[in-house]
């Protein structure tokens, strides 16, 4: 397989130990220029719209440093992720802590920025309310989208306690702008105590719901050639609220539900959106301060690389945001990919914005960090 010339790699960990350096998600470089990108990793540390445990502002650098362990070949997709896309960390949004609106204005306009320049995102929240400005953004660049929720919970509310932005009303908002494909719409992993009996009701009526004890009584394979079906080939988001899990596996988070999906599970169904037209994903509602010994942490940096990988084979397709071009399988990116430059190109103007190294040129600039 033709490796692209000038990626961006990450830090080599058995040259410089997993535990030294400055921490990025999954020991990328820091890049904060998109068009040099097929994928950038964006930090988004905001948990004022969450409604019950906060926290979730402090997952982008619990991560960072937690993803420090993961390595960099995929063992059964057999991909080294880098290899395939030009991929970075981004760094962080900027966030406040006391304007929800504000926030989110930010959010969509640097979503906006960075997918403007073909670049396609892999957020960490934050609390699941930053994943609706996000919407706004990707949708603007991709049209309406199809959307593989995982979540314990819709999100569906109109309003909780009378404001219309929190992190339980996300996918209404997005709904009333119409920023998704309603009929592509699965949420998986619904279960819990309900605040009203008909909470579900509007969810209900208008996406595929995939409760929780559905997914457990049926054959993961079936679900998710399903959740494949109803995707289909429209570009679509796929957004994890990491309480999708069973508390067991991810405790670390503001509002946990038991009888949820294993890591396993999880995987499955990660690995069932690798060839599909992804054109983003976030990862949301990682609270480290309700963690344990950074299991939650630990288990979204694995989740990230799983992502990533997905991210890595859908770009096989060559797709372009524009038609699909299904199953051209094990093909090397076309030559107009790779005629796009890494991140050499631009030189000194590229470097502006980039306070660490990025990419390497020669073995050593890598271990700077
Ligand atoms: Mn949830
Ligand atoms: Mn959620």
């Amino acid at each position: 397989m033709r490796k692209l010339a000038r990626h961006p790699a990450p830090v080599d960990s058995m040259v410089y130990p997993r535990y030294s350096g400055i921490a990025t998600f999954l020991r990328l470089p820091h890049i904060r220029r998109p068009s040099q990108l097929d994928v950038a990793f964006v930090g988004v540390p905001f948990d004022t719209s969450a409604g019950y445990r906060v926290g979730a502002r402090l997952a982008p650098r619990t991560i960072r440093y937690c993803s420090s362990q993961v390595r960099i070949h995929h063992p059964t997709l057999d991909l080294t992720t880098h290899e395939r896309i030009r991929i970075a960390d981004y760094g962080d949004v900027r966030t406040t802590p006391f304007e929800i609106e504000k926030t989110f204005g930010w959010i969509t306009e640097e979503f906006d920025r960075i997918h403007a320049a073909g670049c396609k995102t892999i957020a960490v929240g934050g609390d699941h309310g930053i994943t609706y400005p996000i919407l706004r953004a990707v949708a603007k660049h991709h049209g309406p989208l199809a959307i593989v929720h995982i979540d314990a919970h819709t999100d569906t509310f109109d309003t909780q306690f009378a404001h219309k932005l929190t992190h339980a009303t996300t996918f209404r908002r997005a709904h009333e702008d119409g920023l998704l494909i309603p009929d592509k719409v699965v949420q998986m992993g619904i279960r819990g105590s309900l605040f009203y009996p008909d909470d579900l009701k509007w969810s209900k009526e208008h996406y595929r719901i995939m409760p929780a004890p559905e997914i457990h009584g049926r054959p993961m394979d079936d679900v998710v050639a399903e959740m494949r079906r109803i995707v289909g080939d429209a570009p679509v988001y796929f957004t994890f609220d990491i309480d999708g899990m069973d508390p067991a596996y991810a405790p670390g988070t503001g509002v946990p539900e038991i009888g949820g999906l294993t890591s396993w599970q999880v995987m499955q169904i990660i690995r069932g959106l690798a060839g599909l037209r992804l054109v983003g994903a976030d990862l949301v509602e990682v609270s480290p301060p309700c963690d344990t010994n950074d299991l939650t942490s630990i288990t979204a940096a694995h989740i990230l690389f799983e992502i990533a990988a997905a991210f890595a084979v859908s770009a096989r397709r060559g797709d372009r945001g524009g038609r699909a071009t299904r199953s051209r399988p094990r093909a090397a990116r076309t030559s107009e990919d790779a005629g796009r430059g890494g991140p050499s190109r631009g030189s000194a103007r590229s470097r502006r914005g980039e306070p660490m190294s990025a990419g390497r040129k020669g073995g050593g600039r890598a271990g700077r960090r």
